[in-house]
C-alpha cells in the first residue's frame, strides 16, 4: 500500500528522540510524496484520496510511525513498534501532528474527521 510522508513534528513519546523517518498517511494524492507542515496537499491528477478534494475545512487522518533510536524501548526484538499519530489538515494545509492516544482504528489510515469522509 503506498502512502505519503510527514516529515518532522513529533517526537518518540518513549525516548523523545525526533523521528526522522517520517509519519505514513494517505490524504491527497498518494504518491509516495514527502511533506512538511505548512506544506498543501496536492490533489492533482494520479490517485487520491478520498477521489477529490473535500470541502470541509478541517481533516483528522491516523498516520503511521516508527522511532528510528535503536536503542528506544519501542525496539523489540530487533524491530521498532507501530505507533500512531494524528495528523490534521486545515484549509489543505497540514497544520499539525500529535500522538494519537485514542483506541486504534479498525481501518488503516482511518479518516476520523469529517465523519463523512470515516468511510474513504
Ligand atoms: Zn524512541
Amino acid at each position: 500500500m503506498s502512502f505519503n510522508t510527514l516529515e518532522g513534528g513529533i517526537t518518540c513519546p518513549f525516548c523523545k528522540s525526533e523521528i526522522l523517518s517520517g509519519i505514513g498517511f494517505r490524504l491527497g494524492k498518494i504518491a509516495g510524496s514527502r511533506y512538511k507542515i505548512g506544506d498543501q496537499l496536492d490533489w492533482e491528477g494520479g490517485d487520491c484520496r478520498p477521489k477529490r478534494r473535500p470541502s470541509v475545512s478541517t481533516i483528522k487522518t491516523i498516520g503511521y510511525f516508527n522511532c528510528d533510536n535503536v536503542t528506544c524501548y519501542s525496539w523489540k526484538d530487533c524491530y521498532p513498534d507501530v505507533q500512531l499519530a494524528l495528523i490534521t489538515v486545515e484549509d489543505n494545509v497540514i497544520t499539525g501532528v500529535e500522538l494519537y492516544k485514542g483506541k486504534e482504528p479498525k481501518k488503516q489510515f482511518a479518516i476520523l474527521e469529517p465523519a463523512s469522509l470515516k468511510s474513504q
